[in-house]
């Protein structure tokens, strides 16, 4: 199970004076130890700023984070990371590029050839191990960095719009697999999104993010049964959650 996250009081303006851009906060948080919490909310609000934040990578302006009551005070090594644009290195290999985020920790690849094996088969990568991202579709890419941001073993996931910029038979087959882990494994998963239905089909709760400066404006536990697959996502309760978000985003004047 991962880590409880603690966000007390947490805010960020960029920039001093007249330029100065309040982009999130104050927002206090609670995401529960193995829960699969998503940040839904309108572009620009601060979603990305929180997940830097929640990752030691941006220093917050007031507040802080805490995983399992340890404070956050320096970048992360022991979650795994994945963004909207993917951090593949065009010089080396998938599995080269896997291995990359090991070394960058200071584990010993030869130790995880197994498990990366193991990871690019889990998302039907077989046999692309030694080819470079160049020669890889847009999503076949998306699933090696989901690899890169599992192969350390992280039992919490930050995941910033990582399926933003696929096809929608890709992104439904990564956000499959994406599920079947998390039911396996119950790692903490925090994930930004803006799609409405993605949200409502991944999350054990929705947390509806207001226009910048960004604040919890509902959350919203999803108590649809697992896993969410098609028949789910074409039940009666399924399209009440949809509805009901779309109502508070209506009110905040984004739909
Ligand atoms: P989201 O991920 O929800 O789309 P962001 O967290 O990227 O939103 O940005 C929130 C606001 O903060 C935006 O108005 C953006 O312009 C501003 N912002 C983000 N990063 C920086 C930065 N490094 N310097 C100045 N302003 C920034
Ligand atoms: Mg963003």
């Amino acid at each position: 199970m991962g880590a409880t996250i603690e966000i007390r009081s947490l805010a960020k303006t960029f920039g001093v004076g007249t330029g100065a851009v309040h982009a999130f906060g104050p927002v206090d948080l609670t995401i529960h130890s193995g829960s699969f919490v998503s940040l839904l909310g309108p572009s620009g609000c601060g979603k990305s700023t929180l997940m830097l934040m929640i990752a030691g990578l941006l220093e917050a302006s007031e507040g802080e984070v805490f995983f399992d009551e340890e404070k956050v005070a320096a970048p992360r090594t022991d979650i795994g990371i994945m963004f909207q644009d993917n951090t593949l290195v065009p010089w080396r290999t998938v599995e080269g590029n896997v291995a990359l985020q090991l070394e960058l920790r200071g584990l010993d690849p030869r130790a995880y050839a197994a498990r990366i094996r193991d990871l690019l088969r889990s998302v039907r990568l077989e046999g692309f191990g030694g080819r470079h991202p160049y020669e890889l579709s847009g999503g076949m890419q998306q699933r090696a960095a989901f690899c890169q941001a599992l192969v350390h073993e992280p039992d919490t996931l930050l995941f910033d719009e990582p399926l933003g910029k696929l096809d929608a038979m890709t992104r439904e087959s990564i956000r499959t697999d994406l599920q079947t882990l998390w039911m396996k494994q119950r790692p903490t998963v925090v994930f930004v999104t803006h799609s409405i239905e993605e949200a409502v089909q991944l999350s054990s709760t929705v947390c509806v993010v207001t226009p910048r400066p960004g604040r919890i404006g509902r959350t919203i536990d999803i108590d649809l049964p697992w896993p969410r697959d098609l028949e789910v996502k074409a039940s009666p309760a399924f399209t009440h959650y949809v509805r009901e978000i779309q109502g508070i985003f209506h009110d905040y004047g984004v739909l």
